[in-house]
């Protein structure tokens, strides 16, 4: 695909912030890492809830047609067998004899074709080392009790997806819920990625949030897609991402699955050699599933229609969001450089939207004396009841104001000689750095309305 972006790549700068900071580390860093996985830290967790939480909301909190579900990583082995991931879930790979490096066969990098004397290995640079391309299949395989055997294989899940599927009709049943109707859950996914990479944009181990949406094939389905797809881009706007940044991308025929009524991928332009790529897909993918279970477990999944006395197999329309993916948009589209009047450093900054920074408000005494740390501390205190509060009364203030920048803190709030007088503070506004002096009992809810999504 050609890369069209106008924005520079900011993710050195990111990864560097990301570690330095305490949002994302190297998984089992101390042992030299593991490929394509990552550990979420401290500030991490809190941005990566608050994208779910923003999510979850959207999706199942604020509807009364979506049920949340919760379902296992490991399921039944014949799940994948249904859902056509054991045989067609599967990437072409080439081994070099020499370094022992694994390609996918289509990487540009391999000259000549694989299997043949001309082939040339991209890491080793040896002729005729690398093997026939042959089929890999990404799913993780482990075994379920105490014997290793081919009789005991289970999967860890490619896509929280399935467990949606084969809990179509407890869910419905348990709910009494009528199509149209959807299932959403958040949840870890696992794929044995051949060429991961770009941070946590593909990665090995990541969490997608995915919802099924059930409809009466003979309604009209595609009206639903669109609203879904609509819907979906929305959210992703009202996240803060930048418009000009998010376009659809519409998967056409040989892209589609042979399934799939229509589909189309939400992308956000990651900048630099990235340029636009999926963060989501809104896939109109017909019976396909249900019937699969259905016909693989020999239980109907058929949905009962009581007032048309009409059984069918729904239609499914699914919004399918990676979470980590995501989290890297919000990071490329936040950063900023800039200089600050009257400083000469300047600063960067981390633009969340309010609502997903991982810390809502710094407290910070001017200075360390004049009861000005304890009434900051108080203050803190009271506000830890319902924002995630960082204090600080070291170093100079104009620096505590962009360690705070540089993670997204929306709102610093300061107590200075005259806040032990008359009880007021001033809040300091992360993007426009106007400062506004009030009453400390008004800060909560202050932060309360501006942090509301
Ligand atoms: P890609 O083409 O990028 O591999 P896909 O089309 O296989 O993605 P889906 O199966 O539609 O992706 O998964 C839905 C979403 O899950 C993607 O839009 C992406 O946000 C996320 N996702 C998929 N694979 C990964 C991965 N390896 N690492 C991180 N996120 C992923």
């Amino acid at each position: 695909m050609a890369v069209t972006s106008t924005y520079p790549d900011v993710m050195d700068k990111l990864v560097s912030l990301c570690k330095r900071r305490g949002f994302i580390f190297q998984s089992s860093e101390v042992y030299g890492g593991t490929g394509s996985v990552w550990d979420y830290g401290p500030l991490g967790v809190e941005l990566k809830k608050n994208l779910k939480d923003r999510w979850w909301h959207a999706m199942v909190r604020a509807r009364s047609d979506i049920e949340g579900l919760d379902a296992a990583i490991l399921m039944h082995p014949r799940v994948w067998e249904a859902s056509g991931h054991v045989s067609g879930f599967v990437d072409p790979l080439v081994d070099c004899r020499n370094c022992k490096k694994r390609f996918r066969a289509d990487d540009p990098r391999i000259k000549g074709t694989p299997g043949t004397a001309d082939a040339q290995c991209p890491a080793c640079g040896m002729k005729g080392t690398l093997s026939e391309p042959r089929q890999f299949n990404l799913m993780f395989k482990t075994f379920m009790g105490p014997v290793e055997d081919t009789a005991s294989v289970v999967y860890l899940r490619p896509e929280t997806a399935q467990g949606i599927f084969v809990n179509f009709l407890n869910v419905q049943q348990s709910t009494r819920q009528k199509v149209p109707f959807g299932i959403a859950q958040i949840g870890k996914a696992f794929r044995n990625e051949i060429t991961p990479g770009n941070f946590i944009f593909r990665t090995r181990e990541f969490e997608q949030m995915e919802m099924q949406f059930f409809v009466d094939p003979e309604s009209d389905h595609m009206a639903w897609f669109e609203f879904w797809k609509g819907h979906r881009m929305d959210w992703h706007r009202s996240l803060g991402l930048a418009p000009d940044r998010l376009q659809f991308h519409q998967h056409d025929p040989s892209e589609l699955a042979h399934y799939a009524r229509a589909a189309f991928d939400i992308q956000f332009d990651f900048g630099g050699g990235l340029g636009f790529q999926e963060i989501e897909g809104v896939h109109h993918r017909s019976d396909f599933d249900l019937s699969r279970h259905q016909e693989f477990s020999g239980k109907r999944l058929e949905y009962f229609d009581q007032p048309a006395n009409r059984r069918y197999i729904p239609f499914v329309i699914e919004t399918s969001v990676g979470a980590d993916r995501t989290f890297l948009a919000l990071l490329v589209n936040g950063y900023r450089e800039e200089t600050v009047p009257g400083e000469e450093e300047g600063r960067a900054v981390l633009g969340l939207h309010p609502s997903l920074a991982p810390i809502k408000a710094g407290v910070f005494p001017l200075v360390k004396k004049d009861g000005m740390p304890e009434f900051a501390e108080r203050l803190a205190n009271e506000l830890r009841a319902s924002f995630t509060v960082f204090y600080d009364e070291s170093g100079a203030i104009g620096r505590r104001y962009r360690r705070q920048d540089e993670i997204g803190t929306p709102f610093c709030v300061t107590v200075d000689g005259q806040s032990t007088a008359d009880n007021t503070v001033t809040v300091r506004d992360r993007d426009t750095l106007l400062q506004e002096r009030i009453p400390a009992s008004a800060v909560a809810n202050f932060i309360r309305e501006r942090v509301h999504p």
